[in-house]
């Protein structure tokens, strides 16, 4: 079910989201409803709290050629993180702007699957970035706190990174 997406203002998006505890039928529907909101809003990341539920719980899918597909992330863990990839960024809970954004090119995380059993999880460039753009979203962090400057439409750039 695709649900509502909260955006900038809205005071959900600023708190710390709490872990997920429960891995049971509610967390797999809280995951498909945040894929299909995901997906019909052409995001590649969506982070729980943008539908208003405070829990650590992540879907990416960067929809690369090759890439892994769907991604469920649970109480993820940053355990490294190295290099630097400046480039544009989109928020679907920041609808019709795009910010330049320095992230890491490489992230490893560790995280809990659907089954609650403990993964681990490398990215390198839009990847990472996203896997970054969602972990601030569990903190109530929003790329517009950390962007360098405003990108307006006329100059659209190479390597963009998608809203999420
Ligand atoms: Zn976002």
């Amino acid at each position: 079910m695709v649900r509502k997406i909260l955006t900038l203002g809205d005071k959900a998006l600023r708190k710390v989201c709490n872990p997920i505890e429960k891995f049971d039928i509610r967390l797999k529907l809280l995951l498909r409803d945040m894929a299909d909101t995901m997906y019909k809003a052409n995001g590649v990341g969506l982070a729980a709290p943008q539908i208003g539920i405070l829990r650590r719980a992540i879907v990416i899918d960067t929809q690369e050629e090759g890439g892994p597909g769907l991604i469920e992330i649970l109480n993820p863990v940053l355990l490294e993180a190295s290099g630097e990839q400046g480039g544009p960024e989109g928020c679907l809970s920041v609808p019709e702007r795009r910010g330049y954004v320095v992230r890491p090119e490489y992230v490893k995380i560790r995280y809990q699957n659907i089954r609650g059993e403990s993964c681990e999880l490398e990215g390198h460039g839009l990847l990472a970035r996203a896997i970054c753009h969602e972990m601030d979203h569990l903190e109530g962090i929003i790329y517009v706190d950390k962007m360098d400057y405003e990108i307006f439409e006329d100059d659209q750039q190479e390597n963009d990174g998608g809203e999420q």
